[in-house]
Order: C-alpha cells, then structure tokens, then sequence
C-alpha cells in the first residue's frame, strides 16, 4: 500500500472508531489533512474552522491564506507540504479543542506520522507544540528546532526522529502586525533548517 492509500485508512479508521462522537455529531465531515504524502515536512494546527469543516480540507480560510503567503516567501507551496490538525473535526464555534479531544485524536496523529515520515514537523500554535513538547512556552521557543524521539506505536521497536519547529498560529497574525513579522522571521529559518538536516 502507497503512502495516500495508507492514510485513506487511517481516515476510515478514526471513522470506523468512532473518535469523539460529539465533534463529529456536530460537524459537516471530517478534515483529515490534505497535501503531499512523501512530503519531508508537515505542518500541523490545532482544529478545522468553519471553511475547513464545509469544504473537507485544512486551512483553507483567512489563515490558511496568510500560511499560503508564508510558504511562498520561502520558495514553497501546498504540494510540497503535507498539512493537518490534531482535532480533526471542527469544535462548535470554533472553541478551543479541549484536552480529551486533543488526546482522543494523537494516536492517529502520530499514526499519520508513521506514515508519512516527515523529517520537520512545523507545530502552528501552542496547543499542537504541546502535544511534542509538554513542558515548553511558545513565547519563548518559538523558531528553535527541537529533535524528538518517538515510539513508533504500528512499528514496535522503530523510533520515528523528528525535528519540531514551533511557531506561533498563523491566525494571531491576522490581527496583530508584530505577530505577522515575528511569523515571518520564523519562517524564513526553515530552508536553513532542512539544509542542515539534509546534511547531518
Ligand atoms: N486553524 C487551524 O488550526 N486549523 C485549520 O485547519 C484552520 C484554522
């Protein structure tokens, strides 16, 4: 099996699992992730809004247009990304996702990982930071890269190597022109990132 169908089972899998009922009760669909598969570098939010529930995809909205911008001020667009969210059902009136929602989904956002075997993680927000690294401010880590170990769970004994890099949600930006500059500067370390990671 491909890596795109691989995560097609793994959508139908969280399906078939039933995964937080009342999310999913008051959703239009689930919005799984969406971009390339053997990309070396996914970005991960925190939940789908509004436009992504309708239209089934991540960060398709005013955010996600800003990410669009990001991207290409480093020479890169959607197709060399794969993008997803930790919740992936969108939390009524766009709430925060709680903390047994966020927990009920990370075994398949790990699985995703597995999958997909990214060498760079891009965590957008302090709640999909959290999920890798616990114990860190966003305010204060923002832009460091930070290399990871993880258990593989569907590949027992393996250990799944990543670097983290935080940065703050694209959406603090849409009102707060510091943000956007400070969001900007960060991105601009990610070419060096992957070439020092292309070396090592
Ligand atoms: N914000 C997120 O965290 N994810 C999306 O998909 C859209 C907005």
């Amino acid at each position: 099996m491909n890596k795109q169908m691989q995560l097609q089972a793994l959508a139908q899998q969280i399906l078939d699992d039933s995964v937080t009922p009342d999310l999913k009760a008051q959703a239009t669909q689930l919005v799984f992730g969406a971009g390339n598969p053997d990309a070396d570098i996914v970005f991960i939010g925190e939940a789908p809004g509004k436009n992504e529930d309708l239209k089934g995809e991540p960060f398709v909205g005013a955010a996600g247009k800003f990410l669009n911008e990001m991207l290409a001020s480093i020479g890169m667009e959607r197709s060399n990304i794969y993008i997803t969210n930790i919740v992936k059902y969108r939390p009524p009136n766009n709430r925060d996702p709680l903390p047994e929602e966020k927990k009920a989904f990370l075994p398949y956002l790990q699985a995703q990982l597995e999958i997909i075997q990214p060498k760079i993680v891009v965590t957008l927000g302090r709640h999909s930071m959290n999920c890798f690294l616990p114990d860190l401010q966003i305010s204060q880590v923002h832009g460091e890269p930070k290399r990871i170990k993880l258990a593989e769970k569907n590949h027992p004994g393996e250990v799944l190597q990543l670097v983290i890099v935080p940065l703050f949600h694209p959406a603090a930006a849409l009102y707060n022109g510091g943000m956007r500059q400070t969001l900007l500067d960060d991105f601009a370390l990610i070419p060096e990132i992957i070439k020092k990671i292309n070396e090592s």
